[in-house]
């Protein structure tokens, strides 16, 4: 079976003090299992992910850390699960700008 391709995705390390000084506490492993969670994602659900959790009163900059995100990556997300409609209207194209190129052609939104 040739179908053993595996994915070049490495899990990324949190680089927050508490993953540093004490890797095997509790709010490692949850950092641990957050970043296992996002590494079977695609980008767009990676940060709707992050966005439910930036939306659980996170810090965003400590999630940013945590995922290895951009601010506004997760910006991004948060508002995307906070306002889907809004998002898919306004943003990704300007009314008349005609080009739909980017995430279009996705099944579930
Ligand atoms: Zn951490």
């Amino acid at each position: 079976m040739p179908n053993k391709s595996k994915s070049k995705k490495t899990l990324h390390n949190c680089s927050c003090e508490i993953c540093k000084l004490h890797p095997y506490s509790r709010i490692a492993k949850e950092h641990k299992a957050i970043n296992r969670v996002l590494i079977g994602l695609d980008e767009r659900n990676k940060r709707r992910f992050v966005g439910v959790l930036a939306n659980q009163q996170r810090n965003i900059l400590q999630l940013s850390q945590i995922t290895g995100l951009s601010r506004n990556t997760i910006y991004r997300g948060k508002s995307e699960v906070e306002y889907p409609r809004q998002n898919s209207a306004s943003g990704i194209r300007q009314s008349g700008a005609g080009r739909l190129l980017v995430e279009k052609n996705s099944p579930e939104f």
